[in-house]
């Protein structure tokens, strides 16, 4: 068995980043944001703005991301703030994934700025796993204009650490070996799922870096903190013990697939399923308060080939077309024409929360749709999944809602008792 490789590619203050390239690639001879005192913010107008994202000559007047862009305008009057584009930051996201498919046997996009390359037996191919990322970070930066840092290591966790190590533009190991040199001299607020009020009360018990919790008895940090003492407690000793953004484990991922009973070769009618399961798969998200970031698209055809892909989102959202809209890009990506024997759905990176940063995306669109699927929810609620459907199920065969529990699992209502013989 050949060692485990992973990376974990993480573009530098992406939204930034993304704006110079294109400036550039616009105008060569303008100014580089990235050189200048510059901000990605939201909306000055509103006095809610906040920063999306710096540059580093921004971060020397001490600016930090999430933070209001007023403060930040009082620390550098002189500070150049750019407004947000979100359909530029989607097209990055995807030139820069795809640009990673060419090279990694297997790439796992874990936000709209950071991935996950499983590139474990590749050596032979590539040669020296950190010699070859060098390589590949000079080649994004070649190819799209853009830097990256990379991290390089035996799991997850130590890979994503390792690519938050000094930056811009560079590469930095975090071997299981390289550890207590590396790793444990960093504060407590470095580690990977340690937030605020856990770093407060980690200082409090005299837990200051990394090290003093990985050399604390797991036990007591079990006591303070529960299972969560547990997690840091292994992630501080470098145990790559899943990788999860959310705090409840309760329901990783959100899914449906149909088997159709005959073979689809018509694209509007393989959307219609589409439709169809996003439908059921958005209900179920929006009644246990939950919203997802990851959506994935997979179809098998007639000849049992299966094919399949999947995205991050930039917003976690739980409505329904938002879900749909991803789920149709990814089918035309991946769908050659072959007719459709079943067709899924599913999503992951399941939050309780909207929102962190990003929310400044969600535009009054997004909010009118929440509230028409909260509206739909509760007539469904109350009179039944039938009594409301979209207009191009109207006289079709298809159904409206499907996937999972049968109808009448979903809705608690049987169908007619056939009666006694
Ligand atoms: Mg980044």
């Amino acid at each position: 068995m050949p060692e485990p490789i992973i990376y974990h590619v993480d573009v530098n203050s992406a939204f930034l980043s993304w704006e110079a390239a294109r400036r550039l690639r616009e105008n060569p001879s303008a100014p580089d944001l990235r050189t200048l005192p510059s901000v990605i913010g939201g909306s000055e107008e509103t006095r809610h703005g906040i920063v999306l994202a710096k540059s580093t000559s921004a971060k020397e007047y001490s600016i930090h991301t999430g933070e209001p862009l007023i403060s930040a305008r009082r620390k550098c009057p002189e500070l150049l703030v750019v407004p947000p584009d979100y359909g530029l930051y989607v097209n990055c996201s995807r030139r820069f994934i795809e640009l990673l498919r060419e090279y990694a046997p297997v790439v796992e996009q874990y936000s709209i700025d950071e991935a996950f390359c499983d590139m474990t037996g590749t050596t032979r191919l590539y040669g020296s796993p950190v010699i070859f990322a060098e390589y590949l970070k000079d080649k994004i930066y070649e190819t799209l204009g853009f830097t990256v840092n990379i991290g390089v290591s035996c799991n997850r966790l130590l890979a994503k650490m390792a690519s938050d190590f000094k930056k811009p533009n560079l590469v930095h190991t975090l071997f299981p070996s390289e550890i207590p040199a590396k790793m444990w001299p960093l504060p407590v607020e470095d580690l990977f799922f340690v937030g605020r009020s856990t770093s407060k009360r980690l200082h409090t018990l005299g837990l200051h870096t990394i090290g003093d919790i990985a050399r604390c008895d797991v036990d007591t940090l079990r006591y303070h903190f529960k299972k969560h003492g547990e997690v840091i407690w292994n992630y501080a000793n470098g145990h790559d013990v899943e990788l999860v953004t959310d705090h409840k484990a309760a329901n990783k991922s959100y899914g449906n697939s149909i088997t159709i009973p005959h073979d689809v070769t018509d694209g509007d009618m393989a959307k219609g399923f589409l439709l169809s399961l996003c439908e059921t798969i958005g209900a179920r998200i929006r009644s246990d308060h939950a919203f997802i970031g990851m959506v994935s698209v997979t179809i098998l055809d007639c000849d049992f080939q299966r094919q399949s892909h999947q995205t991050a989102l930039l917003t976690p959202t739980n409505v329904t077309e938002n879900i749909y809209e991803t789920a149709c890009q990814l089918f035309t990506q991946i769908w050659d024409g072959r007719p459709i024997r079943q067709i899924g759905v599913s999503t992951g990176h399941v939050t309780d929360t909207e929102c962190q940063q990003y929310d400044l995306f969600s535009t009054e669109k997004n909010e009118k749709l929440a509230k028409l699927n909260a509206a739909i929810d509760s007539i469904r609620t109350r009179y039944g999944e039938d009594a409301i459907q979209r207009a191009r199920f109207i006289n079709s065969e298809q159904e409206h809602m499907s996937g999972g529990l049968s109808r009448e699992k979903r809705t608690g209502v049987l169908g007619e008792v056939p009666p006694e013989t």
